[in-house]
């Protein structure tokens, strides 16, 4: 299944992304199960995906077509958006040649969400803004010292996020916080699509490109730590609550680390997709 949020900022309402009758539909999850308020921990922790796969077996579905209609990010604002920083040995090279050994956790501010086509907006008096394309996981339930063997099981569903970064802000904070979490620095979606559609996520081609030119082609196969390993770290470090978010790290190619650098400017268009997940399609302002 495809979990999406749809309709104005701030008051998305759950729905599925069906296309088993052609042209892209949205269910309107709350219009057929009224207690289903939102795609949050409340949800994830009552069956949510399962009474999902209910609805679709229902016959009085309200649905409506997809076209034109905004997605935001397909999960609710979550406790917390932990991201793992240089998870790809080539993007670790390009960013300062330091092959970590354990995961590198990071935070960026929930606040920073937005959805698969809203814009990013450069804040002023910087100039460095620069697209990090990255596999993440949402969490499917309270999850405290897990272990690599059965970590997976955790996982309510994957997603894509652009781990967007102001580089001087990261250079110059000292910690990498504040360069990472300028509102609208973390477009996401744009669907939650539940594990039984990726029947293996280290095996996923994960690419970025600035108005059509390809800077990222990388994948997730090339992962320093794997989703099992990133998931028992975390998880020993704080209890990972239903529907919080890990970014898992971006390969080679970002902007920053060319020669020359190709930063994100106004008018610009960033994409970044992955295979079996989809694409994000965000203009800078
Ligand atoms: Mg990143």
């Amino acid at each position: 299944m495809k979990l999406v949020r749809y309709g104005e900022p701030g008051r998305e309402r759950p729905g599925l992304w069906l296309t088993d009758r052609g042209a892209p539909e949205i269910l309107d999850v709350r219009g057929t199960a009224f207690d289903i308020a939102d795609y949050d921990a409340h949800f994830f922790t009552h069956w949510g995906i399962e009474r999902l796969r209910g609805l679709l077996l229902e016959k009085n579905q309200k649905r409506f077509p997809a076209a034109g209609v905004r997605l935001g990010p397909p999960i609710a604002t979550p406790t917390n958006l932990i991201c793992v920083g240089k998870n790809y040995a080539d993007h670790a090279t390009e960013f300062d040649s330091k092959i970590p050994a354990e995961p590198v956790l990071f935070a960026k501010s929930p606040s920073a969400l937005i959805g698969a086509e809203d814009p990013i907006h450069i804040p002023p008096t910087f100039s460095e803004v620069d697209a990090e394309a990255e596999l993440a996981i949402v969490i499917g339930a309270p999850s405290r010292n897990l272990s690599e063997a059965n970590a997976l099981e955790h996982i309510a569903g994957y997603t894509l996020i652009n781990d967007v970064t102001e580089r001087r802000a990261q250079r110059e904070a000292g910690q990498w916080f504040r360069g990472k979490s300028f509102d609208t620095f973390a477009p996401i979606g744009p669907y939650l699509v539940t594990p039984d559609e990726i029947p293996n996520p280290q095996n996923l081609h994960i690419r970025s490109r600035v108005n059509g030119t390809l800077l990222q082609d990388g994948n997730t196969r090339n992962m320093l730590f794997p989703l099992a390993r990133i998931l028992a770290y975390s998880s020993s470090t704080l209890t990972l609550q239903p529907g919080d978010i890990i970014a898992t790290g971006t390969p080679s190619g970002v902007g920053f680390a060319r020669t020359p650098p190709v930063l994100l400017r106004a008018g610009d268009t960033i994409e970044i997709e992955i295979e079996s997940i989809g694409s994000l399609k965000n203009p800078v302002r």
